[in-house]
């Protein structure tokens, strides 16, 4: 027996999305069926589509920014009851033995996490993503959503609000230490909001002064343009962490110069080609260069709870999903405020 689920898919590299029926299989022992109810627009999902990084399988259901309400429960769940608000994100499985898996780093898997989309299960079956109806997912890479967080707003913290949470948290953002965030799009904005909440000073490097205004209101203490000159000469030797989030090239140098004496600059975007960093913005301020992938299931619960103590959620547009393709063009044009969220009862539509 197989659960039908409808979705949108791309059939191949670079083509639109479209409708797209397919089969997922019915609860084992451990797994939870979810009613999906939203699910964000990750850059990401853009990027594989494109197989911008080489490896993307079609037909591709994308989609890793989940939430919803569980269905259906396999006859060994604990954890869940049919009608929790649940999440999921980037990855739904493990090896659960390495030492990554041992230390709560499932995304640090050494023989891989089972990405949510575009990857292969433990039994080699494809998975498929968010951008559906109903996924099929075990308890323990489930997160639980806090009651006062609403399913829509919520959705992008599965992977854009732990992707910031993660390298603010390793690297103590906190009082005291000035952190910037390159790039104000989906998972920059939520870097501002998290840092602010945890009481860095937070500066937004952003290609114009066209998002400032929104920068301040999401938590910002300062906003400069990096098509400004000016702004490098400014701010030379300023940041303790600089976070940068743009998918595609930047002069890194040119950025490494901003940070103080031992500070770290973390790379979380991630567009196709190498970095190119010369050695001497390094050694002269014993500086790092750091790289950070999602989070672990642990954390990315404790990052849930700590959005739902400080009323953190994401901004967000809400589209059907018969608009993907256009909301697709609006990400790569820097036009979204500041994450789109497929509401997935559009699906019922024809
Ligand atoms: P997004 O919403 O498109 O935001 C990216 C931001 O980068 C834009 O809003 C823009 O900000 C800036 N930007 C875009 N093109 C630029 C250009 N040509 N030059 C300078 N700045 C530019 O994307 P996202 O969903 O936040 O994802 C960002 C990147 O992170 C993607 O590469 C994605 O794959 C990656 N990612 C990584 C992880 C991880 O675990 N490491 C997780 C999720 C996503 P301004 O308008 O403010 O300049
Ligand atoms: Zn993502
Ligand atoms: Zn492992």
């Amino acid at each position: 027996m197989t659960i039908q689920v409808h979705g949108y898919a791309a059939q191949q590299a670079k083509s639109p999305l479209g409708p797209y029926s397919f089969e997922r299989h019915e609860p084992c022992d451990y797994d939870i069926v979810i009613d999906i109810r939203y699910c964000g627009i990750c850059h990401t999902d853009i990027h594989q589509v494109g197989d911008e990084w080489g490896e993307s399988k079609f037909p591709m259901v994308p989609g890793h920014e989940i939430t919803g309400i569980v269905l259906q429960v396999g006859p060994r769940v604990t954890r869940y009851k049919v009608g929790d608000r649940v999440g999921v994100g980037c990855f739904i499985n493990s090896c659960r033995k390495c030492e990554p898996c041992r230390k709560n780093l499932e995304q640090y898997c050494t023989e891989g996490m089972t990405t949510t989309y575009n990857g292969t299960e433990r039994d080699g079956t494809p998975t498929q993503g968010g951008y559906s109806n109903k996924i099929v997912v075990d308890e323990n890479y489930v997160l639980s959503i806090p009651d006062n967080l609403p399913l829509d707003k919520t959705a992008p913290l599965l992977c854009a609000g732990i992707t910031l949470y993660s390298p603010l948290m390793h690297w103590k953002a906190g009082p005291g230490k000035k952190v910037a965030i390159i790039g104000l799009g989906g998972i920059g904005h939520m870097g501002v909001k998290i840092a602010h909440a945890l009481g860095a000073e937070v500066t937004v490097l952003s290609h114009s002064l066209k998002k400032q205004e929104d920068g301040k209101k999401l938590g910002a203490d300062y906003f400069y343009a990096t098509s400004d000159l000016k702004t490098f000469e400014k701010l030379t030797g300023y940041f303790d962490l600089i976070i940068n989030t743009v998918s595609a090239e930047i002069d890194w140098n040119q950025y490494l110069d901003l940070l103080a004496l031992d500070g770290t600059m973390v790379v979380v975007g991630i567009p196709e080609n190498k970095i190119p960093v010369g050695s001497f913005s390094l050694v002269a301020g014993r500086r790092s260069i750091a790289g950070s992938l999602i989070g672990g299931i642990k954390e990315t619960q404790e990052m849930l709870d700590f959005c739902s103590k400080n009323n953190i959620a994401s901004e967000i547009e809400v589209v059907p999903i018969q608009k993907v393709n256009d909301a697709y063009k609006r990400v790569l044009d820097s036009d979204v405020r500041y994450r789109f969220v497929i509401d997935m009862k559009s699906l019922e539509q024809h």
